[in-house]
């Protein structure tokens, strides 16, 4: 991640280098000397040279110096300029009008330079990218000079009366290269020089060093004046693997050897010994072409790198997950097409074992988010140090890892699901000092050349699914059953929108009987699907594919619908109007929605809001909204069951701030009874306390004479179950009750024996209002 920002950085401004406000009398001095010395000894060298020397040095360091400097020091450069070739010329004795001449064209020079980079936007005199160092060479290397040598050698002219053709071209050439030479070295410095290893650098000096020395050092005769041409392998070298960095302080090495030989006569160009200088010219335009060539190349190399950096470092942070470094679900979703790809080609199959991490939310919640990613990246440590060649994990989700496997069978991919099982359960101190032991749940699939990978990740989550359903910590793999399972959702999912509008959808009926008076109570509506497939589908496994697919709305009021024109009827064939009661999804609590459809559907069916029931579970009156909801269908007189009492909260105290009128005791608990003391306990306590609530208690699932004893002892004060009836039709319903409300039997049950005090209660009352 960090790499993104390893391209060259400055190593630090020349300002820091010294006191703030102090920058511009160090750069006084400094240049003041570097300028004497260099120029001095270039003089020296190329006596008795006329007409300008063949490198000056001068010119690069100048205009490094202002790059370097903020425009405010620029002042104290151009006095040192001024000083020392002022001071230097009047030495050697020239006029002064001669030396003001050339101090004037030695101060414009590096000025022109500097402006016109920092006007095309190249302000500290960059080398890379490649265009930044093409501006460099054509208006440092090239422009500058042209005005720098105009006035240089006008003066020389004028004083001397020399042929501008001859002094004019050395003294261009002579500035230009030390712009080209000198310039970069310095500017380099502010780089990052590129890391590589001592060998190879001391490869490179070495034998550059010697070539170099073994052309301008040996006797000249020997070589020709395109020998040196020898040496472009080494600057390619050097830009292709050393950088700017090592390309310019090469260049400035071999050309102070090249030019100090020349000078001193040794080398082919001095042997050549073209008059009157002009071997040094010779040299210099030689030097010029390899050392601005290698340049360029040096700056290509370093747009590449740049790019590919950036570019490796982006392809990174988009396929890694920042907490634990692992792939991410775009890079794994690419490893497994390519995984299937391969399948197809060399056939196998692939194992997916999709992982979650058990307890993350609770971890998150009592010890907070930053024990939580500790967790989490140990966790994830943990399954990248347990894997094996030609496997790979990566998170795809917050507490979710998935490990794909190459090559896999349903026994290895078990293994693997063990073994990291095995890993990660370790325990783990996490701050401030709780000790853990991290579980996973897996779900496996494989697939093969058929599979795409989305459907290998559903199968996997199915089963992860199946997994976490059974307890945590375990393994599930998506076989035949989950596939078949799988598929019956998929086919409910796509099947419901019809089955909700053409009636394949309907409704039974289930009678609730008050356990004292042996009088209904009320009709509870539960939803059946008739499906053309697959036969009569209970609502335990359509409810949960209605509300995931967001049509509780309308399940709901296909429902409601059909529950209150059934009880309409009934009440025309009964004489009296039926309770009926109607289950409720927690989703539709959040909405207020939901009272409107309630109270349009009981005028159209001209109901009284005091007939109808509605069954909501004990887990969805968590919040607020529903709080808000619920009363607004209390006041609208409508009366509210909390159902399955005794699965979720259990929570007595949002009893009693809800505006419940009856609580249904979950059949868990009635199950037991008689049989388990226990839950006759927990019973009689719901019981008492729902009463100590204002609320009445209706008991579901009463299967047995020996259950409805002991509820009826207990004061419970509603039954309903099997040993009443089950559910029936919408016709079949009326003839559980008689004219006066009182439950006569089951037509479908009709030999289920009746509890002795219910069958004793109703033995008088049936013979004289059984009139069906
Ligand atoms: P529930 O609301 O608790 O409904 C009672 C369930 O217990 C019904 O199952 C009923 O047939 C069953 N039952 C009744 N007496 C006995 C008994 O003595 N022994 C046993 N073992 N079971 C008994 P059903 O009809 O399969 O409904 C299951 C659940 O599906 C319902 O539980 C309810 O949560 C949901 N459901 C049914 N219809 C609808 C509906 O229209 N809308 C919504 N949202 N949910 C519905
Ligand atoms: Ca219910
Ligand atoms: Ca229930």
């Amino acid at each position: 991640m960090g790499s993104i920002q390893r391209t060259p950085r400055a190593r630090a401004s020349a300002a820091s280098w010294v006191t703030p406000g102090r920058e511009g009398p160090v750069a006084f001095v400094v240049v003041g000397a570097g300028y004497l010395t260099t120029t001095q000894l270039v003089l020296w060298l190329n006596e008795p040279a006329p007409g300008g020397s063949g490198l000056w040095p001068a010119a690069g360091l100048t205009l490094a110096a202002l790059l370097f400097l903020p425009t405010r020091s620029w002042g104290w450069v151009l006095a040192a300029i001024a000083v020392a070739e002022l001071g230097g010329d009047l030495a050697h004795g020239h006029p002064l009008g001669t030396s003001l001449g050339w101090t004037l064209g030695n101060c414009v020079e590096p000025l022109v330079g500097a402006v016109l980079l920092r006007r095309f936007g190249n302000a500290r005199g960059a080398l890379a990218p490649l265009r930044q160092l093409l501006l460099f060479l054509l208006l440092a290397v090239l422009v500058a000079p042209v005005v720098g040598a105009s006035i240089g050698s006008a003066t020389t002219v004028i004083s001397f009366g020399a042929p501008i053709l001859e002094v004019w071209p050395p003294y261009f050439v002579g500035d230009a290269l030390g712009v080209l030479i000198v310039a970069p070295a310095l500017l380099a410095l502010r780089t990052r020089p590129r890391r590589r290893r001592l060998g190879e650098t001391t490869a490179l000096v070495l034998a550059s060093l010697l070539v170099t020395a073994a052309i301008f050092l040996a006797d000249g005769s020997w070589w020709t004046t395109s020998t040196p041409y020898l040496l472009i392998p080494f600057f390619t070298w050097a830009a292709l693997r050393f950088g700017l960095h090592g390309t310019a302080w090469m260049s400035l090495a071999i050309t102070v050897i090249a030019n100090t030989a020349t000078a001193a006569g040794y080398g082919p160009f001095a042997a050549a010994g073209a008059p009157g200088g002009h071997a040094v010219t010779l040299l210099q335009t030689y030097l010029a072409i390899t050392v601005a060539s290698a340049l360029i190349l040096a700056a290509m190399v370093s747009d590449l790198s740049d790019r590919e950096q950036v570019e490796r470092a982006l392809h990174h942070q988009a396929t890694h997950d920042h907490l634990t470094g692992l792939p991410n679900r775009a890079y794994l979703s690419t490893a497994l097409d390519a995984a299937l790809t391969r399948c197809a080609v060399v056939g196998g199959r692939v194992g997916v074992l999709l992982c979650d991490v058990d307890r993350l939310k609770r971890i998150n919640d009592s010890l907070g988010h930053a024990a939580g990613d500790l967790y989490l990246a140990e966790v994830a440590s943990r399954l990248g140090g347990a894997l094996r060649r030609g496997e790979v994990v990566a998170r795809v989700g917050g507490d979710e890892f998935i490990v794909l496997i190459e090559d896999a069978d349903a026994g290895a991919v078990d293994a693997v699901a063990r073994r990291l099982m095995a890993a990660v359960n370790v325990p783990v101190l996490l701050p401030p000092n709780k000790e853990v032991t991290p579980s996973l749940s897996i779900g496996v699939a494989l697939g093969d050349a058929d599979s795409s990978s989305e459907t290998v990740i559903s199968g996997a989550d199915h089963a992860l699914y199946e997994a976490k359903k059974r307890g945590r910590g375990r393994i599930e793999h998506f076989g035949d059953r989950l596939r078949s399972q799988l598929r019956e959702r998929t086919q409910i999912e796509e099947d419901l929108p019809q089955a909700l509008g053409n009636g394949d959808i309907f409704c039974v009926h289930q009678p609730e009987i008050e356990i004292a008076t042996g009088a209904l109570f009320s009709f509870e509506t539960l939803a059946r699907w008739q499906h053309a497939e697959r036969g009569l589908i209970p609502p335990d496994r359509f409810v949960p594919v209605v509300e995931a697919t967001g049509h509780a709305d309308r399940l709901f009021s296909t429902v409601l619908h059909q529950s209150l024109a059934s009880q309409g009827l009934w009440a025309e064939q009964l004489g009296f109007r039926p309770a009926v009661a109607v289950n409720v999804s927690a989703l539709q609590l959040g909405d207020l929605e939901l009272v409107d459809t309630v109270g349009s559907a009981l005028a159209l069916a001209g109901a009284s809001s005091g007939s109808l029931w509605l069954e909501v579970t004990e887990t969805a009156t968590a919040d607020t909204a529903a709080l808000t909801v619920l009363s607004a269908l209390h006041d609208l007189g409508v009366r509210l069951a909390i159902d399955d009492f005794g699965t979720g909260w259990s929570s007595m105290a949002r009893l009693a701030g809800h505006p419940w009128d009856v609580v249904k005791l979950d059949r868990a608990f009635i199950a037991p009874l008689g049989q388990e003391p226990d839950a006759e306990h927990l019973v009689r306590a719901m019981i008492v306390m729902a009463h100590a609530l204002g609320m009445r208690t209706v008991a579901e699932g009463v299967e047995t004479p020996l259950q409805l004893e002991w509820l009826t002892e207990m004061g419970c004060d509603v039954a309903q179950g099997y040993l009443f009836s089950r559910p029936v039709s919408a016709s079949e319903a009326p003839r559980l009750v008689d004219t006066n409300g009182l439950w006569i039997g089951s037509s479908s049950t009709p030999d289920r024996p009746r509890p002795e005090h219910v069958r004793t209660r109703l033995s008088d009352e049936q013979g004289q209002t059984s009139s069906r």
